[in-house]
Order: C-alpha cells, then sequence, then structure tokens
C-alpha cells in the first residue's frame, strides 16, 4: 500500500488560476505547504502560496526543480503539455496522472476514449478540411457545432454552422489543423457531476449540479439540480464509471446535456474541480477542492453530504463595468458568501469571482444569488 501524503508536506501545482488558489487555501487549512508553478507571476494562486514559480511550462529544466520540491503534483487546467507531467513524474506522483490529462486536453481523444468506453456522448465527426467538414455536416446534420480539438473553453474556438453554404468560411475562420464537428443538441439542461476518486478506488460525488450558460460561459449553477431522481441516478453512474475507465486518482467533473428526451449525453469532462462545483465550499461538508487535496495525498474521501439548498452565480469581470462594485449592496443578504480570486484587472467575460447563495430551496438562492448580482451593479434592490 502506497503511505499517504500526511499534513506538513509539500504539494506542487501546475497552473496558478482561481482553481489553485482555492486548492491552496484548502490545502493550507488542512496544514501542507504548497508551491505553484506557472508563466505568470502575482497570480491567483500565487498569492496564497508558500511559493509562486514563475517558468513555462515547457522549462524543463525549471519543472524538474519545482517536482523536487514536492510530495506530489497536480494541475488546475487542462493545458499543461504532457511532456511537463512527464518531466515531474521522474520526481514524485502526479495525480491525477499525465494520461488523463492528455485524454482530457484534446476533444477528439477525449470523446472517442468516452464512446470507445460505452459511455453516451455527443454526436461527433473529426473534421481536417473543409470538405470533411462539409461531409460532416450532411452526416451530423444542421446545425452543427464546431470545435477546435485542443486548447478549448468555456466556448472559445467554436463556432455554430448553420447551413452548408457557410462551411468554408467557417473552417478558415477557426484556423487549425484539426477540429471535431458535434451535433447541436437543442438540450433541455446542463448539468455537471463533481467525482473524486481516492488512491484506493473510493468513489464519491457532487450531484447533479444544474447549471445555466451566458455566452457559452457558466453563469449560474444550484444544488441540487432539478432533475428526476432517475436522471440525478444515472448522471452519477456515468461520472463514476468515466472516473473508472480514466483510472482517475483526483477530482474530474463531467458535463453533460439533458435532451428533450430526458437522455443524457456527455459534453466535456474536466480532469480538476470545476467551476460548477464552486458552491461546494459552502453547501457542502467536504467542498472539491479539500476532495482534490484528500485524493492526490492518498487520504480517506470525506462526506458530500449538502448541508443546504445552494445557488453560485459567477462575477465575470462585466460587474465591474460602472466602476468598483457595491459589495456591500451584496453582503447585505446573511446567507450569502462571497469569494474574489485577487485578479488585478477586471476584464469583460473573466472570471473574477464568486457568490453562494444558501437558502431553504434551490429556486430562493437562485433568486437571491441573482438580485444579490445586479445589487452590485448600483441597480436598485428589487426587494427594497
Ligand atoms: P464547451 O466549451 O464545449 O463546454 O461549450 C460551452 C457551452 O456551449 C456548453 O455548456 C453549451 O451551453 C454550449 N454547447 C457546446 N456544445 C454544444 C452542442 N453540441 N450543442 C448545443 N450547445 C452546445
Amino acid at each position: 500500500m502506497t503511505t499517504p501524503i500526511l499534513p506538513g508536506a509539500t504539494l506542487g501545482m501546475l497552473g496558478s488560476g482561481q482553481l489553485g488558489r482555492m486548492f491552496a487555501i484548502a490545502a493550507r487549512r488542512l496544514g501542507y505547504r504548497v508551491h505553484v508553478l506557472s508563466p505568470e507571476k502575482n497570480t491567483p494562486m500565487g498569492q496564497v502560496a508558500d511559493l509562486e514559480v514563475q517558468a513555462d511550462y515547457d522549462d524543463l529544466d525549471q519543472i524538474a526543480e519545482f517536482a523536487q520540491g514536492v510530495s506530489v503534483v497536480t494541475f488546475e487546467f487542462e493545458n499543461v503539455p504532457a511532456e511537463t507531467t512527464e518531466a515531474c513524474s521522474r520526481y514524485c506522483p502526479v495525480r491525477p496522472a499525465g494520461k488523463v490529462l492528455f485524454t482530457s486536453q484534446n476533444r477528439l481523444r477525449e470523446k472517442t476514449f468516452l464512446r470507445d468506453a460505452g459511455l453516451p456522448v455527443t454526436p461527433f465527426v473529426a473534421v481536417k478540411s473543409a470538405a470533411e467538414l462539409t461531409a460532416g455536416l450532411k452526416q451530423q446534420g444542421l446545425p452543427s457545432v464546431l470545435k477546435t480539438a485542443d486548447w478549448g473553453y468555456d466556448g472559445k474556438g467554436q463556432v455554430v454552422v448553420r447551413s452548408l453554404d457557410d462551411a468554408a468560411s467557417a473552417w478558415s475562420a477557426l484556423d487549425v489543423p484539426q477540429a471535431i464537428l458535434e451535433s447541436f443538441i437543442d438540450f433541455e439542461s446542463e448539468l455537471s457531476v463533481v467525482g473524486v476518486r481516492g488512491l484506493d478506488g473510493q468513489f464519491v460525488s457532487y450531484g447533479p449540479i444544474g447549471n445555466s450558460h451566458s455566452h457559452h460561459i457558466l453563469d449560474v449553477s444550484v444544488c441540487p439540480a432539478r432533475v428526476s431522481p432517475a436522471i440525478a441516478k444515472s448522471s452519477v453512474e456515468i461520472a463514476r464509471a468515466v472516473l473508472e475507465k480514466l483510472d482517475v486518482v483526483g477530482v474530474l467533473c463531467v458535463e453533460f446535456f439533458v435532451t428533450k428526451s430526458r437522455q443524457l449525453l456527455i459534453n466535456e469532462t474536466a480532469p480538476r474541480p470545476h467551476n460548477s462545483g464552486h458552491l461546494t465550499i459552502d453547501a457542502h461538508v467536504t467542498c472539491q477542492f479539500e476532495q482534490q487535496v484528500r485524493a492526490v495525498c492518498g487520504l480517506p474521501l470525506g462526506s458530500t453530504e449538502l448541508r443546504s439548498p445552494a445557488a453560485m452565480a459567477n462575477l465575470l469581470g462585466d460587474v465591474w463595468e460602472a466602476g468598483t462594485p457595491d459589495w456591500p449592496a451584496a453582503l447585505r443578504q446573511p446567507n450569502l458568501k462571497l469569494h474574489l480570486y485577487g485578479k488585478q484587472e477586471a476584464r469583460i467575460g473573466r472570471k473574477m469571482g464568486h457568490l453562494t447563495v444558501l437558502a431553504k430551496t434551490v429556486d430562493e438562492a437562485e433568486r437571491i444569488a441573482r438580485e444579490a448580482r445586479t445589487a452590485l451593479r448600483g441597480a436598485p434592490d428589487p426587494s427594497e
């Protein structure tokens, strides 16, 4: 049996955004030290880490030095190159393993793996030219969604193709060697299940969580999701199968579409804590970040019991448009928790923070979260 990595040890993180920051906060609460490596300085995670190393992911000398200073390496975003995790794995365990990252960082590899494992995914074809796109559109039907195979998140690098005449312009606009063409799903709702798997195979999950997006970016999440017990059960079963088939040690989020005929289709997976799981910090006994710490350290996982119905609303840079948000206006809600990521510059569409509201029902939690977010912009509070 592998010896667990105990509090007092140093944990290494590749990537330094808000997911790393919340991991670091959870890790420090448990008495660990945390080191972070990314190409940036004064980052959301760097501000709360014991050590912030600024280096490119392909600087393998720096990567090796970093890995020698920690007991385990994990990551907080998908686009870390495979060579980087491989270099780390010469000195310490990388959890989840680099091969999990490799599979999920490319939409074609990911969807092919899931489909071959017998799991339900959005129908797709691989596309490498305008001619293949035209053929794919004829096969998949219109509209379809064309997405870059690599480096895509939050709707970046994707376009809805509505007519065969648009194929050539859509292909050249994407400007990549390889893409994936998916059927456009006229879904009823979107869900996610955040799954956690320990070193010994123990599995726990949160969810499902109900998600609504705005401009392809997550806007509001609620837990529990407003779905039937049957859909809830099968979403968790599918998520469990994904973590087991990928042999994940750590956290992995599975995002689903629920079709109008109540079928679950996997849209994508992310082998790390997920934006939709941020409400677990305030709403669950153990949050997704503490679970990431426990899982990568080989410790038993914590309870995922929901303490209260909850809603989370993202705070994008847009909230800063008219100046500093009116923080007291939101904090007047006693069951609201404000989380800010320490980012210096508020840009439109940039995730700056989130707020979570606990209430007696998800409807009430969602209403209060949305109203509080509106109040941040100085708009009148409708409850007054
Ligand atoms: P993604 O970056 O793939 O997670 O996409 C972001 C959002 O775009 C999703 O959460 C959906 O709201 C929408 N979307 C992505 N793919 C599709 C699809 N095949 N059909 C319909 N909507 C989609």
